[in-house]
């Protein structure tokens, strides 16, 4: 199984508009230190999900037929503003997405194509021969991980959030997973009330799931500064994600 990033970025992504900081400048003479709003594909045994819609070009990179669904965690617009999109289109795919009255703008009103099914925490589901387990996670709109297993390799996504809550927590030590993409906005010492891990926090975390490797990923701008000048502050278990980036996950069945 293998998750590529389409985007590692917080809202707004890298470089952001009108920053004049050495990462957003650094982003626009290089881009491959740009990076997208945070989303991914995830590929195996012939099925290929998408894990959330931040970029907006989705048309021209999956056509018609080359999606078997796309996995939403959450209706904040850095995370579905590619389905407005993508609605225009014809034909169907199916969206599984965490129960929200709201939703973002229009879009279950003037859905086109998009068929939503709101899944439960802990309630399995499948797309082809991939298992996917949705976990609660804490953040300013309901919001799930999702917990995604095919032929025994296993991978936690799990993006915008501020806490692991004790079920998810007690689910992914049970479960073990090889991986887990984990959502790391900020540097040390972001002061002021947050809906999104630190880095300090993101450390903390990994401690509680030693037999994992750990892929940081929503890095905003501030955080990839502090990095640059503190390179070698990240565990040996732990990366931070990249835009375009593959991650294997072993099958062991
Ligand atoms: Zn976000
Ligand atoms: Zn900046
Ligand atoms: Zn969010």
């Amino acid at each position: 199984m293998r998750l590529k990033f389409l985007g590692t970025g917080a809202a707004g992504g890298i470089p952001l508009w009108g920053c004049a900081c050495s990462v957003c400048s650094r982003a626009r003479i290089d881009v491959s230190y740009s990076r997208r709003p945070n989303c991914a594909v995830v590929d195996a045994g012939g099925t290929r999900l998408l894990l959330d819609a931040g970029v907006m070009d989705l048309a021209e990179r999956f056509p018609s037929g080359t999606l078997s669904a796309i996995l939403i965690t959450h209706f904040h617009a850095d995370h579905v503003q590619g389905l407005l999109h993508l609605r225009w289109g014809m034909g169907d795919i199916n969206v599984y997405a965490p129960h929200d009255t709201e939703g973002c703008a229009d879009l279950y009103k003037n859905h086109g194509p998009l068929k939503f099914n709101h899944v439960s925490k802990f309630e399995i589901f499948n797309v082809g021969d991939i298992f996917i387990t949705p976990v609660p996670l804490v953040h300013s709109k309901p919001t799930l991980g999702f917990c995604i297993e095919y032929k025994g390799a296993r991978l936690a996504y799990l993006t915008d959030t501020r806490e692991i809550p004790p079920s998810t927590a007690a689910f992914l030590t049970e479960w073990k997973p090889h991986t887990i993409c984990l959502d790391c906005t900020y540097p040390p010492g972001t002061e002021g009330s947050r809906n999104h891990f630190d880095l300090p926090e993101a450390i903390e975390i990994s401690k509680d799931y030693p037999d994992s490797n750990f892929v940081l990923m929503h890095i905003g701008h501030s955080l990839d500064e502090w990095l640059m000048s503190h390179p070698a502050t990240v565990p040996s278990r732990m990366v931070v994600g990249q835009d375009n980036e593959s991650i294997d996950c072993p099958e062991t069945e």
